[in-house]
């Protein structure tokens, strides 16, 4: 056979590395790797709300497809973030909604800009496309400049920029304030770029940009069901102008977000209260692990807004990352990426887990009792 596959696959595709996602080994004591909420529905929400999910799923009918524009699902979602159902766009996850995007604005030579390091999708569903991806270094502490950032957005004039507010993996939420200057700058300043503020955290950090869509024609905001409860029916949230949205909808696939996915989302989102509560649950522990660190020589912890956190360590990450998984804790290992040497990623767990977390550490350290 003479078939050579290199001669079909785009190089730039060929030139990636998937995303990497650990298969979690068996007999974990604490996964803390994937950001998801540690609570499965059943223990975090009302039994009666796991009773009306099992209605919902068992009433879809599965011989059909979905509804191909999750009507009702939009129509719940619009009332809850207080805009038109048009302004809306439900995906398969928050992932689907930034390739969505890129490919909308994908133009031969053209840019994504984002400050670095953060959620890796952006880039690399940019090059996959073959776009410039402009990632631009955040200070030491993880700090956004945003004078810097502006006059790279300036000079090079991305069409698509992506802030994660709060940013993952560094659990940092920037200054509203920069945030907003640089949806104003990608406006009004010549760059004509759109502004994707990612707030796939939104729950644990509690601030948001949804009042500015009005004022700001480019500016989109992301939102997931995935860290509050449900990352396993993946569905993502755009929130956009009509203009926008009308526009994103000629890529999207048809039926992009499965009847099972809409059924479910439909319930946890009648029950607002649920999933404050649950998040609230997150934070007082996320709290409790964080100043339990401080005790921990050796680790530097970052300060973070969202259902994770990233520490440093005074030994080599690998050997800390591994230390844990011997234990049983299996957490994100981002040691060898560019400028998060030594640096794990840790996602808040249920209160056995963390303290599984805390109890691991020293012993690795050199500091065990
Ligand atoms: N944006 C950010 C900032 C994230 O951290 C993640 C998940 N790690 C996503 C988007 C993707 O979430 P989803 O599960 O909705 O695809």
């Amino acid at each position: 056979m003479s078939f050579d596959l290199s001669a079909v696959v785009r190089s730039e595709v060929a030139a990636l590395r998937a995303y990497p996602v650990a298969v979690p080994p068996g007999g974990l004591r604490a996964k803390l790797d994937a950001n998801e909420s540690p609570f499965a529905l059943g223990d975090s929400m009302r039994e009666e709300l796991a009773a009306e999910m099992a209605k919902a799923l068992t009433d879809v009918e599965l011989h059909r497809y979905p509804d191909p524009q999750a009507r009702e699902l939009r129509q719940l979602l619009a009332g809850d973030l207080g805009v038109a159902p048009e302004q809306i766009v439900a995906s398969n996850g928050s992932d689907e909604a930034i390739q969505m995007l890129t490919v909308a604005i994908g133009a031969p030579g053209a840019a994504v800009a984002a400050p670095v390091p953060t959620f890796p999708m952006y880039e690399l569903t940019a090059r996959a496309l073959g776009l410039r991806f402009l990632g631009v270094q955040l200070s030491d502490q993880f700090d956004l400049d945003v004078h810097r950032f502006c006059e790279v957005l300036r000079g090079e004039r991305p069409r698509l920029v992506f802030l994660a507010w709060p940013n993952n993996p560094t659990g940092r939420l920037y200054d509203a304030a920069a945030v907003g200057e640089i949806v104003r700058v990608c406006c009004d300043d010549g760059v004509n770029a759109l502004v994707v503020v990612d707030e796939a955290y939104y729950h644990y950090a509690g601030q948001t940009f949804l009042p500015m869509l009005g004022q700001y024609p480019n500016l989109v905001i992301l939102r997931t069901l995935s860290k509050i409860g449900l990352a396993g029916i993946r569905l993502g949230v755009l929130v956009a102008s009509t203009a926008l949205v009308a526009e994103i909808n000629k890529v999207r696939l048809p039926y992009n977000v499965n009847a099972l996915s809409q059924a479910a989302a439909r319930v946890v989102l009648r029950h607002p209260g649920v999933v404050s509560r649950h998040a609230a649950a997150i934070l007082r522990e996320r709290d409790r692990v964080v100043a339990g660190l401080r005790f921990i020589p050796g680790v530097t912890t970052y300060s973070s807004q969202a259902n994770f956190f990233l520490i440093r360590t005074a030994r080599p990450g690998d050997d800390v990352f591994r230390g844990l998984l011997e234990r049983g804790i299996l957490v994100r290992n981002f040691s060898r990426a560019p400028s998060l040497a030594s640096c794990l990623r840790v996602t808040v767990g249920t209160p056995a887990e963390n303290d599984a977390f805390l109890a691991a550490l020293p012993e690795i350290l050199g500091h065990g009792r």
